[in-house]
């Protein structure tokens, strides 16, 4: 049954050139280049603070700033992201490198960190935050542009009003609300599988060692034997800066016809979140009894909420595909990288499939057109898109969903945004060479199509 609301008016909050939805590291990253730039930039966000899936979610940890270039493991991922780290390193919030499966690094850092440090990148670029806001709803104008954005807030709803607007929302809200076209799963409607994460305090982390190695073995043994169920294989569990502080990413949601639990969907998610931390005190109890180091245990903290890997992806002028990254493909419009291989949530299970190491270069170019929507009849052209909700295919987004190609979508599409409005076009209108020039003085990698072993190494 629909109830009719009846029709009122919305103050304005204000009017900008560059509206960006969402503050995860797409947002963050899109706020502040648009605004260096010299834009004037909005950053809207629901909660009281930054950093996406990487505070919310308790995911502490940025995967895809790297690439295992022909054997050797180095960064890839630069531009204004080397500030975001420099800032996070100043305030001793950032691990150095650690090997992941054996073939790739990820950082860990502290979330606290993430969220101060990003906090300091953008005011410093002269980003406008607005905290607290949900976005709920669009509007478009006579022309059929993308006018307005509205917001419940704890003033009451808002407008904001912008020239450009950037969906970095992660799960396409406002693509969605604009009616620009989208896919959610696979063929099939499958989705990624979110997991509620958290971590534990109070581990003895001399006992523990690299438990990490040995704690799959120990859950197939406690699995076989009956004592416990576990929602998953593939538990990373990792220590923090300090080794008395560890991160479990184990969990998975599904909903009651074993789908993958939905992060678009009120009511999936709160069946989630409650499964979530029921699973989190069973696999408590498994540490405690099980894995050496963890007796005195405790759960230090659960994420503010359930962390979402996938739900609706924007259908682009690209879509980038598992063959891109397993092929580590060349695009002539690229805006930067991806290191990370294929990382499939699936039911039960996690499944990795890489580019072959040593024989490939070990990244992909990702395209300018993978954040422009698909333009046509009735499709607003001043919206560009960035972040897990970009253009990939269920596959391709398995690897560039993670923090280190947000930050580079991120990125490319706050300056596209800006250098559009600086050149009078419409962002899809741009042309790619103007931005990857503007993008390569900003110090991002682009990922040189003919790049040799040698400067890869470097
Ligand atoms: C459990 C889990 C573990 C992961 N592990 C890793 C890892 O180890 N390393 C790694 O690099 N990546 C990891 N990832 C992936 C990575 O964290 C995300 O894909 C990444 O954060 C996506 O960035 P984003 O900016 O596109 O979106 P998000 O991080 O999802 O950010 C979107 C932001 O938009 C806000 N928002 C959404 N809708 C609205 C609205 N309507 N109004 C206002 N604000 C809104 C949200 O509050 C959020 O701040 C993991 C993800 C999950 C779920």
């Amino acid at each position: 049954m629909m109830i009719t609301e009846p029709a009122r008016q919305v103050a304005l909050h204000g009017e900008y050139e560059v509206a960006v939805l969402g503050g995860g590291p797409a947002g963050i990253l899109a706020a502040a280049s648009a605004a260096r730039n010299g834009a004037r930039v909005l950053l809207i966000e629901r909660y009281g603070f930054l950093g996406g899936m990487g505070t919310a979610a308790g995911v502490s940890n940025f995967c895809g700033l790297h690439a295992n270039v022909h054997g050797h493991i180095r960064q890839v991922v630069h531009g204004m992201t080397d500030e975001l780290l420099d800032r996070m390193r100043a305030l001793d919030g950032l691990n150095a490198p650690h090997l992941i499966l054996g073939k790739i690094h990820a950082q860990a850092y502290d979330i606290s960190a993430f969220k101060c440090a990003a906090d300091g990148l953008v005011q410093a670029c002269g980003v406008e935050l607005l905290f607290h806001a949900l976005a709920t709803g669009t509007a478009r104008d006579a022309d059929g542009r993308l006018d307005t954005l509205f917001l419940e807030t704890k003033s009451g709803r808002r407008a904001v009003r912008a020239r450009v607007f950037i969906d970095c929302s992660g799960d396409a809200d406002l693509a969605h609300w604009a009616g620009l076209p989208y896919e959610k799963g696979d063929e099939a409607g499958h989705m990624m599988y979110p997991t509620l994460m958290f971590k534990v305090g109070n581990v003895d982390g001399v006992r523990a060692q690299e438990a990490w190695k040995t704690i799959p073995t120990l859950m197939d043994q406690a699995q076989a034997s009956g004592e416990f169920t576990f929602p998953r294989r593939g538990a990373i569990v990792r220590p923090q800066k300090h080794d008395y502080e560890w991160r479990v990413n184990v969990t998975q949601l599904a909903n009651r016809d074993g789908s993958a639990a939905d992060g678009t969907d009120a009511v999936s998610l709160s069946a989630a979140e409650l499964e979530g931390r029921r699973q989190i005190v069973d696999y408590l109890s498994f540490l405690r009894a099980k894995v050496p180091g963890f007796e005195q245990a405790y759960i230090l903290d659960i994420a503010p909420q359930l962390g979402i890997r996938e739900t609706r992806r924007v259908v682009g002028q690209y879509m980038l595909t598992r063959e891109d990254v397993l092929g580590c493909a060349d695009f002539p419009d690229s805006i930067g990288v991806n290191g990370w291989p294929l990382e499939i949530h699936a039911a039960g299970d996690v499944q990795w499939v890489w580019p072959p190491i040593p024989e490939s270069r070990g990244y992909n170019q990702l395209p300018l057109r993978m954040i422009v929507p698909r333009q046509g009849p009735g499709i607003p052209d001043n919206v560009l898109v960035a972040g897990r909700c970009a253009s990939m295919t269920h596959e391709g987004q398995s690897a560039a969903r993670v923090s280190g190609s947000c930050f580079v979508m991120g990125e490319a599409a706050g300056t596209a945004a800006a250098l559009a409005l600086r050149a009078g076009i419409a962002p899809a209108q741009l042309a790619p060479q103007a931005l990857q020039q503007q993008l390569e003085r900003q110090g991002v990698f682009l990922g040189a199509r003919e790049q040799s072993r040698e400067t890869a190494l470097q």
